[in-house]
């Protein structure tokens, strides 16, 4: 017997979704002073809509992927929260030509939400038990224009710099001067910035076409660690 359409399942997981899709909205409408973004894109929202986020997770935590929260993913690292996901694969402002470079594979969530819209990502993942798990599912669940490489993110990617857009999914003291280096001009990067424990703050830093870079701090936010050295 096929279950397709009618199975329980995969009704409650589509009703999750689509439950998550609205929280999402709201919260970018709520949030609209400090981000200047009362509501995403249609291209992002779509994105969020397509990427089954229920493969990014646990198995035992299916039902709970389409909570608006983070959730663990092992290994001490987390897959982000939806809405901020959604918040920072919008200030990105990708087209279908963007490259773009990840900082922070962890589960690939991310990842697959950015190469719904860009033209090729390039992700870096410093746990290589995670970049192997993340590879292997985005590369299952059909997408061709992502790469992920076990690595330290402080150092970028030069081999495919310049980068349209940078994100970076776990929070530094300061922004790396590998990536600083690495935005092309017009580019656009989103990174939380701060001390663990202490307040993080999303910060947006664009790179005007002369070269000239500022920088915005929007809201705070709870990431876990950018880590160096070693990898496990
Ligand atoms: N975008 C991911 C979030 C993962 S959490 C998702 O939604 O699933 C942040 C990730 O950054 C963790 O997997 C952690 O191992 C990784 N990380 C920490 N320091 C890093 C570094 N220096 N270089 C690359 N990745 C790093």
């Amino acid at each position: 017997m096929t279950m397709g359409l009618f199975d329980p399942d995969t009704e409650k997981l589509a009703r999750a979704h689509l439950r998550l899709l609205a929280e999402i909205a709201a919260n970018a409408a709520e949030t609209a002073t400090w981000t200047g973004r009362p509501e995403f894109s249609g291209a992002v929202m779509a994105a969020m809509a397509k990427v089954p986020r229920h493969q990014f997770v646990r198995p035992e935590d299916r039902v709970a992927a389409y909570v608006n929260r983070p959730q663990s993913i092992g290994f001490g690292q987390t897959i982000s929260q939806p809405y901020i996901v959604a918040l920072m694969t919008d200030l990105l402002d990708l087209h279908s030509a963007s490259r773009v470079l990840e900082i922070g594979t962890g589960s690939g969530y991310q990842t697959a939400v950015l190469a719904e819209l860009a033209g090729r990502v390039f992700s870096v993942e410093r746990l290589e038990a995670l970049a192997a798990a993340a590879r292997s599912r985005l590369a299952a669940i059909g997408y061709a224009n992502v790469e992920v490489r076990g690595g330290d993110g402080f150092d970028g990617w030069p081999e495919h710099a310049p980068f349209d857009a940078i994100i970076v999914t776990a929070a530094p003291e300061r922004t790396p001067a590998a990536l600083i280096e690495q935005l092309a001009p017009g580019g656009r990067m989103v990174i939380p910035l701060g001390r663990v424990h202490e307040t993080q703050h999303l910060t947006l830093i664009t790179r005007a076409e002369g070269g000239r870079l500022s920088e915005q701090a929007m809201l705070p936010v709870a990431f876990v660690p950018m880590v160096r050295g070693p990898m496990l």
